[in-house]
C-alpha cells in the first residue's frame, strides 16, 4: 500500500532529524504529510537502550506531529554506502512514500555513519527512479525532484534558511524527549549530554537565523541546481 509523503527526512539514528531539523519537520507537519525514516536504531548509543530509544522516539514523533515514522533497523555504527541490502532497504522506503522533497544528512561529518548515511540515500534516491532495479516489494520506481542536505556536526554556510521560529519550543521539547540522551542525570557523561551540546544546537540556529533576519532558522544545503520558472518564486 502506497503511503505518500510531501516530505522524507532520513536520520541515520532516533535523534538526528530532531537536533538539525526538528523545526523544519515541526512547521511542514502543520499543513503537510512529513514522514521521517530513521536508518538505524542507535544500539550504540552509550547510555539509554534500544528499548527506551524507540519509545523516545514515538513520543519526539507525537511532538512533531509526524505522519509516519519508521525504522530500517541497519545495525549503527555500520552504516555503508555500498551495501546492497541497506540500498535496497532505503529505495523500498522511497518507492513506499513517493516524496517530492528528500531531506537528507550533508555529505561530511565527524561521525562516520552521518557522512555515510547521506552517499546511501544518494545512491538510493538514484537506484529509485531505476525501472530495472527491482525490489521483493513490489513498487513502481520512483525519484524525488528535490533532496536538500541538512548540516550536523560540520559547519558549512547554508543556501537556505528556513524561519523556524514559530515552531521552535516544538523543536526542543522534541529533543528533551530523548531523556536518555540529553539528560545529564542520566547515566554516563558523553559529549551529548553535557549543557554545552544544546546550548551548541541553539546558538547554531540562532546564527542561521540571524543570516536571515529571523530569531532561529535552520539551514540546508542543496547539490543540484534549484530549478524555479522565474526570479520571483523563491
Ligand atoms: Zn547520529
Amino acid at each position: 500500500m502506497l503511503k505518500k509523503a510531501d516530505i522524507l527526512a532520513f536520520g541515520p539514528h532516533p535523534d538526528d532529524v530532531e537536533l538539525n531539523i526538528g523545526g523544519i519537520l515541526a512547521l511542514h507537519a502543520q499543513k503537510k504529510q512529513v514522514v521521517v525514516v530513521d536508518l538505524t536504531e542507535g544500539e550504540m548509543g552509550s547510555n539509554g537502550s534500544v528499548e527506551i530509544r524507540r519509545k523516545e522516539s514515538q513520543k519526539a514523533a507525537q511532538i512533531l506531529n509526524l505522519k509516519v515514522r519508521e525504522n530500517l533497523y541497519i545495525p549503527d555504527g555500520e552504516i555503508n554506502p555500498h551495501d546492497l541490502e541497506q540500498q535496497k532497504r532505503v529505495v523500498a522506503a522511497i518507492r513506499r512514500y513517493q516524496p517530492d522533497l528528500v531531506l537528507l544528512p550533508y555529505w561530511e561529518d565527524r561521525h562516520p555513519d552521518h557522512a555515510a548515511a547521506s552517499r546511501l540515500i544518494e545512491i538510493a534516491i538514484f537506484k529509485s527512479g531505476l525501472k530495472r532495479y527491482l525490489l521483493d516489494e513490489e513498487l513502481p520506481p520512483y525519484r524525488p525532484s528535490r533532496w536538500y542536505y541538512y548540516l550536523q556536526h560540520q559547519h558549512e554556510n547554508p543556501n537556505l534558511v528556513v524561519d523556524v521560529s514559530s515552531v521552535y519550543a516544538r523543536k526542543m521539547e522534541a529533543i528533551r524527549a530523548y531523556k536518555s540522551q540529553f539528560d545529564p542525570r542520566m547515566g554516563f557523561k558523553t559529549y551529548i549530554n553535557q549543557p554545552i551540546f544544546l546550548q551548541k544546537i541553539e546558538a547554531r540556529d540562532q546564527y542561521f537565523g540571524a543570516m536571515v533576519g529571523v530569531k532561529y532558522g535552520e539551514g540546508l544545503i542543496f547539490k543540484p541546481p534549484l530549478s524555479i520558472k522565474d526570479l520571483f518564486q523563491l
